[in-house]
C-alpha cells in the first residue's frame, strides 16, 4: 500500500479528505448532507460551520445562528471539565466529546496532554473500564467473540473505514493490574489509540479498536445486569486459538499486511505464546511485553548518562518475572550484545525474583521464559537478601508489591553504588515498591529514580529538588506506531523497540538529567513520537525491513505529511451553490 507523498488522503464510504503538502489546507469532500452531518463525529465542527457551509451541506437552521472558533469550543469544553466531580465524569464527559466532535476531542486533549492522559489513559480508564456497563453511552470499536468464528472477516467489512493502519486488541483478562473484566476491557484499545493520535498523530480514522471476546471468569461481572459482553466462562484451548488465527488473518486481508496489530492486556499463558507465534508472520507487538521493554530500557540508557558507564558494566535484579520483567530484559540483553558482550555473559547479569524467590536452576515452577534467567545459585526467598548479597548496581520493580524496596534495600542499595539505579515500575501508585521520596532520602538525593505511576518533585532538607521520572509507554507506542506505519514495515522486530528506546533516551537533556528526569516532559511527547517515528522509519529503510516504495528522500517530511491536524477542515461542496446576492448572503454577511 502506497502513501502519496506530500498528500495524505483518506477515504471512507462517503467521504474523502485531501490535504495539500504546499498550502497545508485541508479540504474535506462529503456526500453526506443534513443531519447527518452535525451527527457524524469525523465531520462535525459545531457552531464553526461557516454559513457557506451550512447552506451547501444542508444544516442551514439546524444550528444555531452564531458561529463560534475552535479556539472558542475548546475554552467552553475546559469550562466544562472543570465543572466535573470527580475522575469518572470527566471520562464520561470525555468520551462524550469524542463521539460527537473528534477534531475538538483531540484539540483538547493536544491542549494539555499531561492533564487529559491519566483520564483517558491510566489509571483512570481502569476505573472506566470496571464501570464500563455503567458508563456505557454509544459502541466504540469492534466487537468480535468467540461465536463469530468463521465471519471476522464478514464482521471486518461492516467497520465503515476502508484504510485502517493501526488496531488495537485485547480479550480482556488482564486488564491493568485489575484482573479480568471481560468486554469491559475494551475502554484499554479505546484509550491506548486515542493516544496514538493524541501523542503519535495518527489519523484516528486510520486506528481501529478491537474487543475479542471469548467471555470472562469475573463471576460480579457475570452476575451484573449492566454487564456488555458475554455470559460464559472463558474459551480456550483449540477454539480460542482459531479465533485468534482467523483474526489475524481477516485483518491483514483486509487492511494489508503492513496493518499494525498491537496486543494489549492478554493475561500471561497467552501473551507471551501469542507474541512469538505472530511476531514473524504479521506486523504486531504486545505493547505489556515490548512496549514496557523500550521505555524501561530508555530510562536506562539515560541513567547510563548519568553513571557514565555502559549497559554491561550492570548487574540488574528485577521483582517480578512477568512479561514487564522478561520484555525488559530482553532487550537489556539486547543492548549488552550491542555492547560486545556474548549472550552466555549477558545472561549472568540478569537476576529475577518472583513471588517463589530468586529464579535458580532446578527451582519448581519456572516456565519456559522463566527457565531462560535462571542462575547457577543457591535457592533465597527474601529481596533484602537477595540485594545483600548479589549487590546489583539497579533493581527494578516490577510485580506490583507494593513497599517491596524496603527502606534497608534502598540504604544498601546506596551503601553499594554511588548512584544507585532504583525503578519502581509497579502500577498503579499505591503498587509502587517505593515512593520517590524513599528513593531520594534513604540515598541522600543520589538514588537514580522512575516509576510507573506519576510522583510529586521531591525537595530534600538540603533544598534540592528532584523531578521522578515516569516510564510511561505512551513515550514510545505512539511513535513506533506511527513510525512503523509511515514506511509499511511487516514484522516489527525488538531491534525496533531498541532504537526506539534509544532514541528516547537521547531527547532527554542535560538539564532533565540534573534534575533527575529520565525522560522528556509528558508535554513534549508529539514531538518525541515524531522524532522516534523518523528514527524508526530510517532504521526500516537501513535494514530492509520498510516496503513503502519509493524510499522517501526527506522521512520527516514524509513522516510529519501522514498526521492529523486537529484544525478543522474546509468543507468542499460542488453540487449547489447559492447566489453571491441572495438575501440570506446578504443577511449573514452582516
Ligand atoms: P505479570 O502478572 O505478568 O507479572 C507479575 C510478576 O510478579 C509475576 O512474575 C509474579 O510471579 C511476580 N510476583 C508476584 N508476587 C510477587 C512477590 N511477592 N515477589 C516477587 N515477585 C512477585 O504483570 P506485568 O505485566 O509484568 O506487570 C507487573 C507490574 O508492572 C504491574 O504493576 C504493572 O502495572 C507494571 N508495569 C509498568 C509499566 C510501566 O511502568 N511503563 C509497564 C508495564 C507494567
Amino acid at each position: 500500500m502506497a502513501h502519496g507523498h506530500g498528500l495524505a488522503r483518506r477515504e471512507s464510504a462517503r467521504t474523502e479528505m485531501h490535504k495539500s503538502g504546499e498550502s497545508g489546507k485541508t479540504f474535506v469532500y462529503t456526500k453526506t448532507r443534513g443531519y447527518d452531518v452535525t451527527r457524524n463525529p469525523h465531520l462535525n465542527k459545531g457552531m464553526a460551520f461557516s454559513l457557506e457551509e451550512r447552506q451547501q451541506l444542508g444544516i442551514h437552521g439546524l444550528l444555531p445562528p452564531c458561529f463560534i472558533s475552535q479556539d472558542v469550543q475548546l475554552l467552553r469544553v475546559l469550562r466544562n471539565y472543570d465543572m466535573k466531580k470527580d475522575d469518572l465524569d470527566r471520562y464520561v464527559f470525555l468520551m462524550g466529546l469524542q463521539d460527537r466532535s473528534e477534531k475538538l476531542f483531540y484539540r483538547v486533549l493536544s491542549s494539555d496532554i499531561e492533564r487529559f492522559m491519566p483520564i483517558i489513559y491510566t489509571p483512570i480508564v481502569g476505573l472506566a473500564c470496571q464501570q464500563y456497563g455503567l458508563i456505557f453511552r454509544r459502541p466504540r470499536g469492534l466487537f468480535i467473540t468467540i461465536h463469530d468464528r468463521g465471519h471476522i472477516a464478514s464482521l471486518l467489512q461492516n467497520w465503515p473505514e476502508k484504510d485502517i493502519r493501526a488496531v488495537c486488541v485485547t480479550d480482556g483478562e488482564r486488564i491493568l493490574g485489575l484482573g479480568d473484566l471481560g468486554s469491559n476491557g475494551m475502554g484499554i484499545p479505546v484509550g491506548k489509540l486515542a493516544l496514538y493520535t493524541a501523542c503519535g498523530g495518527m489519523p484516528p480514522q486510520q486506528c481501529l479498536p478491537v474487543m475479542l471476546d471469548v467471555g470472562t471468569e469475573n463471576e460480579t461481572l457475570l452476575k451484573d445486569p449492566l454487564y456488555i459482553g458475554l455470559r460464559h466462562k472463558r474459551v480456550r484451548g483449540q477454539a480460542y486459538d482459531d479465533l485468534l488465527d482467523e483474526f489475524m488473518t481477516a485483518v491483514s486481508e483486509r487492511y494489508g499486511m503492513d496493518c499494525l496489530i498491537q496486543f494489549e492486556d492478554f493475561a500471561n499463558i497467552n501473551a507471551f505464546r501469542l507474541l512469538s507465534k505472530y511476531r514473524n508472520k504479521y506486523c504486531t507487538f504486545n505493547d505489556d511485553i515490548q512496549g514496557t521493554a523500550a521505555v524501561a530500557v530508555a530510562g536506562l540508557l539515560a541513567a547510563l548518562r548519568i553513571t557514565k558507564t555502559k549497559m554491561c558494566n550492570h548487574t540488574i535484579v528485577f521483582q517480578g518475572a512477568g512479561e514487564a520483567a522478561m520484555g525488559i530484559a530482553e532487550l537489556i540483553l539486547m543492548a549488552m550484545k550491542k555492547e560486545g558482550l556474548t549472550e552466555e555473559e549477558c545472561l549472568k547479569k540478569i537476576w529475577m525474583v518472583d513471588s517463589k524467590g530468586l529464579i535458580v536452576k532446578g527451582r519448581d515452577h519456572l516456565t519456559h521464559e522463566k527457565k531462560r534467567f535462571a542462575q547457577e545459585h543457591p535457592q533465597m526467598k527474601n529481596l533484602e537478601d537477595v540485594v545483600r548479597k548479589l549487590k546489583p548496581t539497579a533493581i527494578i520493580g516490577v510485580a506490583a508489591v507494593a513497599g517491596a524496596f524496603s527502606e534497608q534495600i534502598i540504604r544498601d542499595m546506596a551503601s553499594f553504588n554511588e548512584r544507585p539505579i532504583i525503578f519502581a515500575l509497579s502500577n498503579p501508585t499505591s503498587k509502587a515498591e517505593c515512593t520517590a521520596e524513599q528513593c531520594y532520602t534513604f540515598t541522600e538525593g543520589r538514588g537514580i529514580f522512575a516509576s510507573g505511576s506519576p510522583f510529586d518533585p521531591v525537595t530534600l532538607p538540603d533544598g534540592r529538588t528532584f523531578y521522578p521520572g515516569q516510564g510511561n509507554n505512551a513515550y514510545i507506542f505512539p511513535g513506533v506506531g506511527l513510525g512503523v506505519t509511515a514506511c509499511a514495515v511487516r514484522h516489527i522486530s525488538d531491534e525496533i523497540f531498541l532504537t526506539a528506546a534509544e532514541a528516547l533516551a537521547q531527547l532527554v537533556t542535560e538539564k532533565d538529567l540534573a534534575e533527575g528526569r529520565l525522560y522528556p516532559p509528558l508535554s513534549s511527547i508529539k514531538d518525541v513520537s515524531l522524532k522516534l517515528a523518523v528514527k524508526i522509519t530510517e532504521f526500516a529503510y537501513e535494514h530492509h525491513l520498510a516496503t513503502l516504495c519509493p524510499e522517501p528522500s526527506d522521512k520527516q517530511a514524509h513522516v510529519r505529511s501522514l498526521t492529523y491536524s486537529t484544525d478543522y477542515e474546509e468543507f468542499v461542496v460542488d453540487s449547489y451553490h447559492w447566489p453571491e446576492d441572495s438575501a440570506i448572503m446578504q443577511s449573514c454577511k452582516l
